[in-house]
């Protein structure tokens, strides 16, 4: 079978044709016909969240984890401190993250099941007054909960901290409102609910705070001022540009913006997970979180009881019909995740569903429901 399989995994994703497409083309990095998409780009992205006036688009090479690096290097002073409100994987590599560029960093631990609460965070700013800035992970894509930006960031806001957001998983499909919501930093990357193919991430930052960030970055490649600045003086990124990457970027964003913009995305992916999650709880897998605390990103099931199962042989029995599922993150519990994201509806959900169902079967196993 030479098809493409589907991607249920939240990044790499399924793209459409139309975005593969728009990689067959080599571009010049210094050349007018590339800069046009690069400018282009960003302030299409800055429309997204309503932050033309706000904010500026500064993207840089990489995978996601290279553009929070680079926000926390050029938001964050040498000296100074970051909050880590953490109850996941991703929130945990922040704070690593963090820590290994030589900033204080302090985590704020939650357990996985719950989202991160912003009266907590805001009792650890009252008690702790050197924290500068605050590191939030909007959909925890470890287990797929939704952390709540709005609340955090109205707590930022009150006490003076800066905020920095990993919406790496939910930009482009959760909502997120530049004029309401007061981020210094937002992270978000092309191979995400963009459905673009991944190699860049972009960061918004405040134009308030950009100033003031000339010469925090202790590296040349992270430093997102420099990177603005020189990108407004010449059009042109500073180092090789991802070309291909950034082509197939623009062409997905143009396919977003038609589809009905974020919204539209929301709706779908909701769709997708509302599916998912019926049809596996018809085989009788059980979701990890609760619904309402559910972001329609990624769901974590609970493994199978029973004794047959074994994620190797479920992944390539699922696999063999053309679905990719993705390993499960949390330590204490087995678990595997399903991405709702990509170019899909929900169609491919319900294939997916039934391939699940077949490879149960083809393992033995009667039913989908956790150990008790
Ligand atoms: C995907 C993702 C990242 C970045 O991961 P990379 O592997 O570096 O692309 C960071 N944070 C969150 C929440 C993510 O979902």
């Amino acid at each position: 079978m030479d098809r493409d399989r589907i991607l249920l995994t939240p990044g790499p994703l399924t793209t459409t044709l139309r975005t593969k497409l728009a990689m067959l083309k080599d571009w010049g990095s210094w050349d007018a016909d590339f800069n046009a998409i690069t400018a282009g780009l960003r302030t299409r992205l800055l429309d997204v969240v309503h932050g033309r006036d706000t904010h500026v688009l500064v993207p840089l090479q990489g995978s996601g984890t290279f553009s929070v690096e680079a926000a926390v290097a050029t938001l964050v002073p040498r000296s100074g401190h970051v909050l880590v409100p953490d109850n996941g994987a991703y929130c945990k590599r922040a704070a690593k993250l963090t820590q290994m560029m030589g900033r204080k960093a302090t985590v704020v631990p939650f357990a996985e099941d719950v989202p991160v609460s912003a009266d907590a965070v805001e009792k650890r700013l009252r008690a702790d007054p050197s924290v500068t800035h605050v590191l939030l992970v909007h959909c925890e894509t470890g287990t797929g909960v939704e952390n709540p930006l709005a609340e955090v960031a109205a707590v930022c806001e009150r006490h003076g901290k800066g905020l920095i957001v990993d919406a790496m998983s939910s930009f482009g499909a959760l909502p997120i409102d530049a004029r309401t919501i007061r981020f210094d930093a937002l992270v978000a990357a092309s191979g995400k609910c963009l459905e673009g193919v991944p190699g860049m991430g972009f960061v918004f930052l405040r134009r308030a705070v950009l100033d003031a960030c000339a010469g925090n970055s202790q590296s040349l490649a992270m430093d997102l001022h420099d990177q603005h600045f020189y990108m407004e003086k010449t059009g042109q990124w500073r180092f090789t540009p991802p070309t291909h990457v950034v082509a197939a970027l623009a062409e997905a964003v143009a396919q977003f913006v038609e589809e009905g913009g974020q919204p539209a995305r929301l709706r779908r992916y909701a769709d997708n997970c509302s599916t998912l999650v019926e049809g596996m709880g018809a085989l009788g897998f059980k979701p990890f979180l609760k619904p309402q605390i559910q972001a329609p990103i990624i769901v974590t099931f609970h493994a199978p009881g029973h004794a047959a199962y074994d994620f190797k042989r479920f992944y390539e029995a699922a696999k063999q019909r053309g679905f990719i599922l993705y390993p499960g993150k949390l330590t204490q519990i087995e678990t595997f995740r399903v991405g709702c994201i990509g170019a899909i509806g929900r169609n491919e959900m319900q294939q997916a569903v039934n391939a699940v169902g077949d490879a149960l079967r083809e393992m033995g196993i009667p039913s989908g429901a956790p150990a008790l």
